[in-house]
């Protein structure tokens, strides 16, 4: 049996999680991706924000940071910069990655920085109160929504791999398995990399929409599930409402923090303070005047 409890802070439990949420299911796919790897809890940072699935870093015995709502990737930015050695993993929510967050995401997806992004969507905000998320599907309830959501949602993976993420995967918290390789695969992409994992929130949007029992909607997401090799056959119409799954992406180019170590080595100690330059181009002006 595969000992969870090694990467658990035990002491920090009982958990937060609402009684049905996927949440668990979800890091219990993450750590056997993890313990599958080999690699050792010294080597692994993992980063997080605001919300119910951020609260992932205060379990894990790894190096943790519990940020600030929307800034996981800033914080992770920084930690795989001055430490390319780390493995840095990003854990975020829909409202966290992509609406309060959603600058640093496109911008680290266009760096190819090598941060694997675990984005746990419940369509909503769960923690806050049920507030619409930017992942929240047109014409379902919020509590800022009570006749329905009148925007349309945003297919995030489809948002970062136009910004140009390399590993770009999406599943749920029913096919726990095949998640953790997903994850896994995620973790071994030298570069920007997003796994979307579709969560059953009983509690709060699952309430609000009259989705049933937690296990009436883990049925629900194994029912309008469709592999990305099948839905490439299906029209727009057969796919409206289901959850792609599957590897949604991948592509090798170079990646960030490699090439910043590159431009460390290049300058060899010669660095020019921005002062300097502004500096420079002010006096250019000035002669110009
Ligand atoms: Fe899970 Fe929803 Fe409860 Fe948050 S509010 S812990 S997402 S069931
Ligand atoms: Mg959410």
């Amino acid at each position: 049996m595969f000992d969870y409890e090694k990467y658990l802070r035990l002491d920090k439990f009982p958990h937060i999680w609402c009684a049905g949420c996927g949440d668990g299911i979800i890091l219990k796919s993450l750590l056997r991706a993890i313990d599958g790897l080999g690699w050792s809890k010294d080597e692994i940072c993992m980063v997080s924000g605001i919300g119910c699935s951020s609260r992932v870093t205060g379990y894990v015995d790894f190096q943790t940071i519990h940020s600030l709502h929307g800034r996981a990737i800033p914080f992770a930015t920084g930690v795989k910069l001055q430490r390319p050695d780390l493995r840095v993993v990003v854990i975020t929510g829909d409202g966290d990655a992509a609406a309060i967050g959603g600058n640093h995401l496109i911008h680290a997806a266009r760096r190819n920085l090598d941060l694997t992004v675990i984005m746990i969507n419940n369509s909503i905000y769960g923690m806050t109160g049920g507030q619409v998320s930017p992942a929240t599907p047109l014409g379902q309830l919020a509590t800022t929504a009570p006749y329905g959501q009148l925007d349309p949602a945003f297919d995030i993976p489809k948002l970062v791999i136009a910004a140009g993420a390399t590993y770009v995967a999406r599943g749920t918290s029913f096919h726990a398995r095949r998640l953790e390789k997903l994850i896994r695969d995620a973790l071994l992409n030298p570069g920007f990399s997003l796994v979307e994992v579709t969560v059953a929130c009983p509690t709060i949007y699952g309430k609000l929409n009259k989705m049933g029992t937690p296990a009436d909607m883990l049925l629900w997401q194994k029912e309008n599930s469709v592999d990305v090799a099948k839905a490439a056959k299906m029209s727009p119409e057969e796919l409206e409402g289901k959850i792609v799954t599957g590897v949604l992406h991948h592509e090798r180019r170079p990646e960030y923090a490699a090439r910043y170590q590159e431009l460390i080595r290049r300058l060899g100690g010669e660095v020019r303070h921005p002062a300097a330059v502004s500096e420079e181009v002010g006096e250019e002006t000035a002669a110009v005047a």
